[in-house]
């Protein structure tokens, strides 16, 4: 009977039974009597099912073995079936024996013999080029399959670069340039030789490049696997004919599912974006979230790449875990109360039950006593008046104390809420976006500058950092009042961020004060994007109360040298916009690097 009950309807019944059974409403009464009424149990797989969600969040997905046990263990979890997710987390757990440690020495040493040695079409720009694209990969199982890719890529003719260069999408590329200059080499006369290159070259093609897109598509792959040993062994125009047709048919199912996975990805974003559009509703009361929501809104609307991507799951991230403690406080909270009213209610019930009995007993006693005909009578009648006093007396006494002992628990509550309230400020202190302007926080900025300073050294390019102060902020303040002061401090990161390229990074570093990251930015260009974006703060100015107030800033701007740490490079550049302020203000000052 109890299993058809919802958890609102079994939520209910419990704090009528606890009221009735006169239990003390503590958080484990509530929740023995809880599983008493639903008919379960405090220890299903229900009970650390957050646990369990984050812990598969963490498993890493890098073989497919790895990807198809948590993929189980999440159905699982959904399902809540602790016995399918132990097995698949042994399963988990047994996949991990068998992987073998990287040999990172031995690659590394290779690395370096084969970056020294010459190979046939291989300069070291290229070589270089091929290598900073192989080091985008973060994940270290990833990065160190492709850099084996690479070196047996180096250790290859042109001819073979589409077999063993890394990156499937820049593979078409190699491909077409290593073609064109084979045909260039070879029509000097080698008709023969051009044939067999083609046919190499095709074959390939077909085996390595192909396939490396079809990973969804394995009858796909298949097909391009057989055309390709086909293509390595047959010379006759007849076959090659068959082996045409066989190719353009391939190339046309290609085109399908090409066609079909865009449409997919079409469709995850758009339910990635429903999604997002309806989080809103269950986090109405918490600004900072809706704004980090409506910043991944932002980003999965404008183009894709891989920065946009990575920052929209670093925000995510950050979302997922605020919502858990919010969601975890809130319950407890509300569980609290809940049982506090429960008790309250009890309490009450039973009070103005017993006072309307000695209503009704002190009537009777008067009527007794109007009739009564003898002063015999009538002391027995007071003798009773005396005794439901006397034991009203004591059950106003005793509801007092209940009371009492009511109120203090609602304090002890209230204590509770308030540490929970402390922790929760503690934790976000440990996030990386700024709780105000929803742009990274000086720890977000800490990693951002990590980032983009080893991309800069890896590719050889140039990297600039500006610091901008807000000019006489604290006069908007003493004039309009804090408020509108923090409304203007999200005006300004509005409008910055709308006039930055999407790779520009901004951070808040303090009250008023706010740092740029630019990539692949020389000094001049630093000066030049600062001066627009002064420009455009007075053309978009800040409206309150229908009055326009004009933000101006000053800021100091400094290349950073390559290797350097993000701390020296503040400096200079906060230097420069201290005499940027001693200038008179609204200004940009750059900083040589040192
Ligand atoms: P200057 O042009 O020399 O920079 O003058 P200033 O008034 O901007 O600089 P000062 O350092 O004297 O004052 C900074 C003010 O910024 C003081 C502080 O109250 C205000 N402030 C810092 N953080 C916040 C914030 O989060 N919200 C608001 N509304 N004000 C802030
Ligand atoms: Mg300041
Ligand atoms: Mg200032």
């Amino acid at each position: 009977m109890s299993a058809q009950r919802s958890p609102s309807e079994v939520a209910r019944e419990t704090l009528r039974q606890l009221a009735l059974r006169r239990m003390t409403p503590t958080p484990d009464n509530y929740s023995k009597l809880y599983h008493e009424i639903a008919g379960s149990h405090a220890n299903d797989v229900t009970a650390p099912k957050d646990f369990l969600h984050r812990l598969s969040y963490r498993l890493s997905r890098d073989t497919p073995e790895q990807q198809k046990a948590v993929r189980k263990f999440d159905e699982a979890l959904n399902a809540a079936d602790p016995k399918m997710a132990e097995e698949a987390l042994w399963h988990y757990l047994d996949g991990l024996k068998n992987v073998e440690a990287p040999a990172w020495n031995e690659l590394i040493a290779d690395l370096l013999r084969s970056w020294e040695d010459r190979q046939q079409g291989w300069t070291i720009a290229r070589k270089r080029e091929s290598l900073d694209r192989v080091l985008a990969a973060s994940e270290s199982t990833t990065l160190y399959n492709r850099l084996q890719g690479l070196l047996r890529g180096w250790s290859q003719t042109p001819l073979d670069l589409a077999a063993a260069d890394p990156e499937p999408a820049e593979d078409i590329a190699a491909v077409a340039t290593s073609t064109k200059s084979t045909a260039v080499v070879l029509s000097a006369g080698h008709g023969r030789d051009l044939i067999e290159s083609f046919r190499q070259l095709l074959s390939s093609t077909l085996r390595d490049v192909v396939p490396s897109f079809l990973g969804a598509h394995p009858e796909l792959a298949d097909e391009a696997q057989r055309l390709a040993d086909d293509v390595a062994v047959t010379l006759e125009a007849a076959q090659l004919e068959q082996i045409g047709a066989r190719i353009r048919r391939l190339a046309h199912r290609l085109e399908m599912t090409t066609a079909d996975d865009a449409e997919i990805r079409g469709g995850l974003l758009q339910l990635l974006r429903l999604l997002l559009r309806n989080i809103d509703d269950l986090v109405l009361d918490d600004t900072w979230l809706t704004g980090q929501i409506e910043m991944l809104r932002e980003l999965i609307d404008a183009p894709l790449n891989p920065r946009s991507i990575d920052d929209a799951e670093r925000r995510l991230k950050d979302l997922i875990y605020k919502q858990s403690q919010l969601k975890h406080n809130l319950v407890e909270a509300q569980n609290h109360l809940r049982t506090m009213l429960a008790g309250f209610v009890d309490q009450l019930a039973s009070f103005s039950e017993s006072t309307s009995t000695y209503h009704d007993r002190i009537g009777t006693c008067a009527q007794r006593i109007a009739q009564a005909r003898d002063i015999n009578a009538i002391g027995q009648v007071l003798d009773e008046v005396m005794r439901e006093t006397l034991s009203i007396q004591d059950e106003a006494r005793r509801s007092r104390d209940e009371l009492i002992a009511s109120r203090q628990q609602a304090r002890a509550a209230e204590e509770r809420i308030a540490t929970l309230q402390h922790e929760l400020d503690e934790v976000s202190r440990l996030m990386r976006h700024d709780q105000l302007t929803g742009v990274l926080n000086r720890r977000g900025l800490g990693e951002m500058f990590e980032a983009e300073a080893a991309r800069a050294q890896r590719r050889g390019t140039t990297l600039a950092l500006a610091l901008l102060d807000i000019d006489n902020f604290k006069k908007l303040n003493d004039a309009h009042g804090h408020e509108v002061g923090d409304e203007a401090l999200i005006h300004l990161t509005r409008v910055v961020r709308h006039h930055l390229r999407p790779q520009d990074v901004l951070a808040r570093y303090g009250g008023e004060e706010f740092v740029i990251l630019l990539p692949e930015t020389g000094k001049a260009d630093a000066y030049n994007t600062l001066t627009r974006l002064q420009r455009e703060l007075t053309r978009e100015f800040f409206m309150t109360d229908h009055q326009k107030i004009v933000i101006t800033f000053s800021a100091g701007v400094t290349p950073v040298n390559a290797g350097e740490s993000m701390q020296p490079a503040l400096s200079r550049a906060d230097k420069a916009m201290y005499q940027a302020k001693q200038a008179g203000r609204n200004r940009v000052i750059v900083a040589e690097p040192s």
